[in-house]
């Protein structure tokens, strides 16, 4: 099978692999989606991983082949592959973080060399841990492989909005309006949130607009603090999203949100090693 394997810093090369073996209760799907997160990139750029891997893991596919103990699932079906998945009993998991759980950090699915996601390939491995405990979804007809990739990446984004306890009529400030905030865009208003986009680009703004953002502002504004507070009563949001790795927008968000309010950061930086060592997703309270 082909695949996109990572050689290097910056060195990925399309080769002839060897499709995965297959354990009894493993599982094994034809790729026919996979997102390029920002993970990726990062991974891709930085020194940070062995060489040789095959990355890739907002993997949507159709089942190819199924081991002998596996009863669940037949050759054919769609399914959206989650790349780990937590053990759900050890103490990070009943305290909830779950992505600091060894299971979820060690165990993920492959297509060859040391497991690394595997969705830049043909087909990838999903191992019995993950095919056993629900890290298989199945694809609803109606919706397409491609909106089935989005899977991972919306997870990340619901789980930092529930942890940012967005209730129905607060504002919420969305400092980047690229994938990732386009889609805190939208999940601020499924749980009743209003939400105010920045960005850079005239092109993300009219985007966040259109997603149904109430505002969009250019954040190199100098007046962008005097209108989010003009669209918040004078207080300022009650929550920002940072949905950027930028020093400047932290600094903006502090400005931005009312006393008493919470900034929220979604970090996977490739630009920022400092914000490399801050847990991907951290909420504090702004005490001032
Ligand atoms: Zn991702
Ligand atoms: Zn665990």
């Amino acid at each position: 099978m082909k695949a996109q394997v990572f050689r290097g810093v910056n060195q990925l090369s399309y080769e002839e692999v060897p499709k995965p073996d297959l354990g009894a209760d493993e599982v094994l799907v034809q790729v026919k989606v996979v997102g390029l997160c920002q993970s990726d990139i990062k991974k891709i750029r930085y020194p940070l991983y062995e060489p040789p891997r095959i990355f890739g893991h907002e993997t949507a596919g159709a089942i190819a082949a199924v081991g002998a103990e596996v009863k669940n699932w037949r050759v054919g079906q769609r399914v959206v592959v989650m790349h780990h998945i937590p053990c759900m009993h050890c103490g990070y998991c009943l305290n909830e973080n779950f992505s600091m759980c060894d299971v979820y950090k060690n165990v993920t699915t492959t297509a060859g060399f040391s497991p690394a996601g595997g969705g830049f390939a043909d087909y990838v491995k999903v191992p019995g841990h993950i095919v056993e405990h629900g890290g298989l979804i199945p694809i609803p007809d109606d919706i397409t492989y491609e909106q089935a990739s989005f899977v991972e990446p919306t997870n990340c984004c619901l789980k930092a909005v529930k942890k940012a306890q967005i209730a129905p009529g607060q504002t919420v400030l969305v400092t980047g309006a690229g994938p990732i905030g386009l889609m805190f865009i939208m999940l601020i208003q499924y749980f009743g949130g209003r939400a105010i986009a920045t960005d850079l680009i005239p092109a993300r703004m009219e985007k966040a607009l259109s997603v149904g953002a109430e505002a969009a502002f250019d954040a190199r504004d100098p007046d962008l603090s005097a209108k989010i507070a003009a669209l918040t009563q004078g207080m300022g949001v009650d929550t920002a999203i940072l949905a950027v790795p930028s020093d400047k927008a932290f600094f903006q968000a502090l400005d931005c949100t009312r006393k008493g309010g919470k900034i929220l950061f979604l970090l996977s930086s490739p630009m920022s090693w400092k914000f490399l060592l801050i847990p991907i997703l951290f909420t504090g309270e702004k005490l001032i």
